[in-house]
């Protein structure tokens, strides 16, 4: 039988994911065999998931940083409403976020059942009129969005947190995807920004750390003791984390290439996949297409459904945002020559 050969990169156009960097590779294939789930046994990867929320913190403007890594985004956004939920009084708690908040939170309003209030955006950000009529009582957290998936906007951040802190509520500040672009900007997004309590932040994002590796940040390590449960089978007394058995390589991986790109190594990414996202949009432009403005390096243009089915025969992995438009994430794999060719087959296809 054939051996299955993976996807390549050289025609995926709107993953969020990317290549790990070749330091996250060695070290995701080192720490295949350990577990930080039980770190008492697993005390070296143990010690590296420290390392990593250290750097995790750094990005994010909280020294002394509290948190693990996560399965990803959805664990982290999950964990982030159950820390909320668990510390509130309520017996019918609501999540307060920007009708842009990825799928993850109707998946944690589910689970956890807790009423999630999704709030009309403006400008593809979260309107904070809408977000403050929505607010109650029973209210346990809001959400803010630094980095939406779909067009790479930034909510206010400091004015979310502001009305969760007037309502006794937590604010948590989803940036799974741009928490390691948005350190470069004039974004105001972090824990040293905002009195924001909790941060979803995904190193096997633009962090190039192998999958998988999500992060999940609390300002006060109090804040994690509403996810403790006993653990007596293992040494270690208690663990907070979703899932049991997890996985060293994405963590291990985390933590090697955090300290190697942070931070000159990830400004270096950012300038390349802004100048690319710049590129793209010029070049759509000139062409008559309509692009929406990348803020973060995501690029989402009006093509034809003729266009984009072509596009997709062709073999580019093209995705849709939910108004329809072709989205380009312009993650570290997506170079120029590559953006070139994609031009080329569009102007062939149309
Ligand atoms: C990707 C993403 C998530 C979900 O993360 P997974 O790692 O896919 O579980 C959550 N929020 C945002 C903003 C994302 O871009």
């Amino acid at each position: 039988m054939q051996r299955a050969e993976p996807q390549d990169f050289s025609r995926v156009l709107s993953s969020m994911c990317t290549e790990p960097h070749a330091i996250a590779h060695d070290a995701a294939v080192r720490f295949l065999a350990s577990n930080p789930g039980d770190p008492g046994t697993y005390e070296t990867v143990a010690r590296l998931e420290r390392d990593a929320i250290e750097s995790l913190g750094e990005i994010a403007g909280l020294p002394d940083a509290a948190g693990y890594i996560a399965s990803g985004g959805t664990e982290a956004n999950i964990q982030a409403v159950r820390i909320a939920r668990n510390r509130a009084e309520t017996r019918t708690p609501n999540v307060v976020a920007p009708a842009s908040a990825h799928f993850s939170f109707h998946k944690a309003a589910d689970v956890l059942r807790v009423e999630l209030r999704t709030a009309p955006l403006e400008e593809y950000r979260a309107n904070l009129e809408a977000v403050s009529e929505l607010i109650d009582e029973d209210t346990v957290c809001v959400v803010g969005v630094a980095g939406t998936t779909e067009y790479g906007r930034v909510d206010p951040i400091p004015e979310l947190a502001e009305l969760a802190v007037d309502a006794g509520a937590l604010c948590h500040v989803d940036a799974a995807w741009g928490g390691f672009v948005l350190p470069f900007t004039e974004h105001a997004w972090n824990f040293s920004d905002a009195e924001i309590h909790t941060m979803t932040i995904d190193p096997h994002k633009l962090g190039r750390a192998a999958v998988p590796a999500g992060g999940l940040l609390v300002r006060e390590p109090e804040l994690l003791d509403e996810l403790a449960i006993e653990t007596p089978y293992l040494e270690s007394t208690s663990q907070m984390t979703l899932t049991g058995t997890r996985s060293g390589a994405g963590v291990a991986s985390a933590a090697a290439v955090m300290s190697e790109l942070w931070p000159a190594g990830y400004e270096a990414q950012y300038r390349t996949a802004r100048s690319n996202a710049e590129y793209l949009r010029d070049e759509f432009e000139a062409r008559g297409y309509d692009v929406v403005e990348p803020v973060l390096p995501i690029v989402s243009v009006e093509l034809s459904d003729g266009l984009i089915d072509g596009l997709r025969d062709a073999g580019w992995r093209l995705s849709r945002t939910g108004a329809g438009e072709a989205r380009i994430v312009c993650m570290p794999h997506v170079t120029r020559p590559m953006l070139a060719a994609f031009l080329s087959d569009i102007d062939r296809l149309s």
